[in-house]
């Protein structure tokens, strides 16, 4: 026998939706996701304003999952990364990373990564499937209760980014259902959308519909400012290359005072030289933008190198000079692999 389906890969309307199917008022889905979102309920019995029958009915057709917590390794720099077992035996890791004054996560939206980049630990294993919206969410709702975090708190999450494994905008449907919840104010998780980000190699048509379809903040991994280098680093270049990626952060509706994130990972020479970084600063013209820049991390059989800190200063300030908000970014979690990219599941 099949299990019963996750609730949480149900969308408020499909719930509603099924729902009336069912001959029960479209509404109860409001309160049914407050339940499972809100007051993080385990079981269909906790849900006190339902009537017993319908519970029990709900019981029957559902269940509200929890990720299986594998294993959970602690960062020097206080970051914890998380491996979870799923249900089809495939794994998956998000990180929690403490800030001054919050936690952001990091979650990851895909079992491996179809998209091949020749600097990132998780396209090695290529690609394994979609997470369910349900996977999504869950790493969330699983890492709120576990940090205890309610409003009276000192460190909540307040930040979730898409920066885990797997690109997000080749699981759009999933990754959609998962924003709504996450920034939902009455049923779901109310995080402020400005605070929730999703980080994409370059799927350029996706790009244009997430614009119309979720308030969330969009990273861009950029990596290069010429099509050869990127196009050599990141396969999906060749098929959309920059001047169809700048157009599309040119055109995506941005509230006011928001900005696209780029993202640029430094690796020794190859994409690190004053030049590029003009380059880089001349590309971007166009687009309300601002830029983290991320020296490479290494891994095991990866050859590229990380530069010496001078000529990030350097790519640093070319950029300042242009008056581009330039951030560097010395990952989190390094020793525990817990950088963004280098989130792999080990395969037993
Ligand atoms: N697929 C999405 C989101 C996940 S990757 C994307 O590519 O944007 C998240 C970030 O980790 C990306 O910005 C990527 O450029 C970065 N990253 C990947 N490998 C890295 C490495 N070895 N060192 C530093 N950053 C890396
Ligand atoms: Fe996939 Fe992002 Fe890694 Fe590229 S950088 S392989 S898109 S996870």
């Amino acid at each position: 026998m099949s299990l019963p389906k996750d609730i949480k890969d149900l969308s408020k309307d499909e719930l509603a939706a099924w729902l009336v199917r069912h001959d029960i008022k479209p509404y109860r889905a409001n309160q049914i996701q407050k339940w499972v979102y809100v007051r993080q309920a385990d079981s269909f019995q906790e849900m006190t304003d339902l009537s017993k029958d319908l519970r029990a009915f709900l019981a029957e057709h559902f269940a509200i999952e929890r990720l299986n917590v594998l294993k959970v390794q602690t960062s020097r720099d206080g970051s914890k990364k998380y491996l979870f077992g799923l249900r089809d035996g495939n794994r998956m890791e998000s990180v929690l990373i403490p800030e001054r004054n919050h936690y952001t996560l990091c979650v990851s939206s895909q079992v491996g990564c179809a998209q091949g980049c020749e600097f990132c630990c998780t396209a090695r294993g290529g690609f394994i499937r979609n997470l369910t919206a349900g996977e999504i969410v869950g790493q969330v709702r699983d890492l709120i209760r576990e940090i205890g975090g309610g409003p009276e708190d000192a460190m909540r999450l307040t930040n979730i980014v898409f920066m885990g494994m797997g690109e997000p905008l080749a699981n759009y449907e999933n990754l959609l259902k998962a924003l709504k919840i996450i920034v939902e104010d009455d049923c779901g998780f109310r995080f402020a959308s400005r605070r929730v980000t999703v980080s994409t190699s370059g799927l350029v048509p996706k790009i244009e519909r997430l614009g119309t379809d979720s308030p969330a903040s969009l990273a861009v991994s950029l990596n290069a400012a010429d099509n050869e280098t990127r196009s050599r680093l990141m396969p999906i270049n060749r098929k959309y290359p920059l001047e169809q990626l700048v157009e599309a952060c040119r055109s995506y509706p941005l509230k006011s005072k928001r900005r696209i994130t780029f993202e640029y990972i430094l690796i020794k020479g190859v994409n690190d030289s004053p030049a590029d970084a003009v380059r880089l600063a001349d590309l971007l013209k166009p687009v309300r933008a601002k830029i983290n820049l991320i020296p490479f991390n290494e891994f095991s059989g990866c050859e590229f190198k990380r530069p010496e800190e001078s000529a990030v200063i350097r790519f640093q300030e070319i950029l300042m000079e242009r008056h581009y908000t330039t951030i560097v970014r010395h990952s989190k979690g390094a020793d525990i692999s817990a950088a963004c990219g280098q989130l792999r599941a080990k395969a037993e």
